[in-house]
């Protein structure tokens, strides 16, 4: 595992010693499959429409600090209030910014892994306690009611619906319990949450919950992880401590204008998205025929997300294999405590997901015979 060097180990606040260098180390492959990206070209006419308000933005100016004009497309987008809605530099910087605010020394985050890596990593960064209650190892079904009893002593508390990587919802019941459980700060994650289906958002519980925050992106469903925004909506109080926090400049101009025409041309966005259902779908099938079949069965997870969690025999070397002979990079989650042999696989295009089907079923036969 990478270090700092000794002086900066000497230098840096004392619980970042042992924190890792960021590891540059990536292999361009032909088919990328290993960040939950949309692959996908933009819809007809929204790269047009993006370049122009690109073309219209002015450099010279400061941005607006507060995205006032994108918080008003998105509030009216959601039924909600421009006070209710704080736009961030991708989802990261509000997971972040609520660590920063919520967390730090003496206070505890309580989660329930396997989940968002960010979660842990940011609560540490600001001496965040992590307490959490880990899910079903078989199903992987979050554990509602010792959640909603260590809520009770939580400052934050994130849930992710649909979960990363495990891919299913977390129920809108028990949001509510954790909701009134919980002194401190309710965070929904639904950084997949255009992928799941209808009625699944915890987004109509903001008028019964004051606690509550729901997180969202237009780096999956909008197809742009690229120009890094995320928005948090919650009650206006708790938005103001969102605006109060964050470094004033961090949303761009260009950002703000590429996402206030990408959020205008939602529409465009659905057939898109209901694809990338289908193809989910198609893939699960696909992958479950191949798997069960094994001397030593694997499995795939159903999803509500862009991508599936899948269980495979010696998972590491058929991630090297599918990268090595294939060109095709997915994510491994093998190291990571409950995720024994699985492997992460975002849901791409259909020839993107043949090649993946296709250079599996040969990985995974070799391997049986
Ligand atoms: N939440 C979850 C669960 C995610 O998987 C991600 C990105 N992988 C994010 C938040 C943050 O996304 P972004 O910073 O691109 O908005």
């Amino acid at each position: 595992m990478a270090q700092l060097s000794p002086t900066m180990r000497a230098l840096v606040q004392p619980h970042l010693v042992d924190i890792e260098p960021y590891d540059p180390n990536f292999t361009p492959t032909r088919i990328n499959l290993s960040a939950n990206e949309n692959t996908y070209p933009l819809p007809d006419g929204v790269r047009a429409a993006i370049d122009a308000a690109l073309a219209a933005t002015p450099l010279n100016r400061y941005p607006d600090p507060l995205s006032n004009e994108l918080r008003d497309e998105l509030a009216s987008w959601l039924g909600v209030e421009r006070a209710q809605v704080c736009v961030g530099n991708g989802g990261d910087e509000l997971l972040f910014n609520i660590m920063l605010a919520f967390g730090g020394r003496g206070r505890t985050l309580l989660t329930c892994p396997p989940d968002f890596s960010e979660y842990a990593f940011f609560a540490s960064l600001v001496e965040t306690g992590a307490t959490s209650v880990p899910r079903d190892p078989v199903t992987f079904a979050p554990q509602v009611d010792e959640l909603v009893q260590a809520a009770a002593t939580a400052n934050l508390v994130i849930v992710t619906s649909p979960n990363n990587p495990t891919g299913d919802l977390f129920p809108l019941d028990a949001v509510e319990r954790l909701c009134a459980a919980c002194p401190g700060i309710v965070l929904v994650d639904e950084a997949y949450g255009e992928f799941a289906r209808e009625g699944s958002s915890a987004l109509p519980l903001l008028a019964r919950h004051s606690n509550l925050v729901i997180l969202k992106t237009l780096s999956k469903a909008f197809g742009s992880a690229g120009i890094r925004c995320g928005y948090v909506v919650a009650a206006p109080e708790v938005i103001e401590v969102f605006s109060a926090v964050r470094q004033i400049y961090s949303v761009n101009v260009l950002t703000q204008a590429a996402a206030l025409a990408a959020v205008r041309a939602r529409a465009a966005y659905k057939p898109v998205v209901e694809q990338i259902c289908s193809e989910r779908e198609r893939l699960h099938a696909a992958l479950s025929e191949l798997l069960v079949g094994l001397p030593q069965p694997g499995r795939v997870w159903p999803s509500q997300g862009n991508f599936l969690l899948a269980r495979i025999p010696q998972a590491s070397r058929v991630r090297e294999r599918l990268r090595d002979e294939y060109s095709i990079l997915v994510r491994d989650f093998s190291y990571a405590p409950g995720l024994a042999d699985c492997l992460r696989i975002t849901v791409g295009t259909p020839t993107e997901n043949d090649a993946v089907i296709a250079a599996l079923t040969e990985l995974v036969k070799e391997q049986a015979s």
